[in-house]
């Protein structure tokens, strides 16, 4: 599952099979490691302080540009989560997913790995495409159009935003979705991803 899981990671920042109309970013995901713990608390880990001690206990690497990755049970129905970009290290910094939402997993529509591509992208700075709602900045990337709220499944042609250009980005990343709608990073998205890699991740 694991590699199966970097396979689609790549495949998407690469804007490879399946990504129809998406901007092929610089990243490349190579595989380092893997290890195992076992450890009923953090099985079933949410974000908090179990997080924390998990992360710290278990992480590798203290750069910036390591990307950790966590696959756990995780609690309260999520998917996974991401830290930002920050100006100095922190044992939290990485991605928590799902276990089940790696390819071949028991998450149904949301196992077909497009969770890590989400979140990672998060820990590439990028917002939700639904951030701020249809007002402001939303999520300061200028060709994502505005979005009310997170859009589920894949409902073509929605537009909760009718005043402002542009239907619902349901097919980007960075949407709700379900992992067969998602296929899209933008070259605004792209730009901001490379920027924040320079600025933040970069050593
Ligand atoms: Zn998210």
């Amino acid at each position: 599952m694991v590699n199966a899981q970097m396979a689609v990671l790549n495949n998407a920042y690469a804007a490879g099979s399946d990504t129809q109309g998406s901007a092929a970013t610089p990243f490349k995901y190579t595989l380092a490691d893997i290890d195992f713990s076992y450890n009923d608390a953090w099985y079933g880990v949410v974000p908090g302080p179990v997080e924390k001690e998990m992360k710290a206990a278990t992480r590798v690497g203290t750069s910036k540009s390591t990307l950790n990755v966590w696959t756990a049970n995780i609690g309260d129905d999520l998917l996974g989560w991401a830290t930002f970009p920050t100006k100095r290290f922190s044992t939290d910094d990485g991605v928590v997913i799902l276990d089940e939402s790696m390819p071949g997993g028991a998450a149904g529509k949301y196992a077909f790995g497009d969770t890590l591509t989400h979140e990672v992208g998060h820990w590439l700075a990028l917002y939700h495409t639904f951030q701020g709602g249809c007002s402001g900045k939303g999520d300061s990337v200028a060709d994502t159009p505005a979005e009310a709220t997170p859009q589920f499944d894949c409902p073509e042609g929605a537009d909760s935003c009718p005043k402002s250009s542009g239907l619902d980005p349901i097919h980007n990343f960075m949407d709700y979705t379900q992992d067969s709608c998602m296929y899209q990073f933008t070259p605004g998205q792209v730009a901001r991803m490379s920027d924040a890699w320079t600025q933040y991740r970069a050593s």
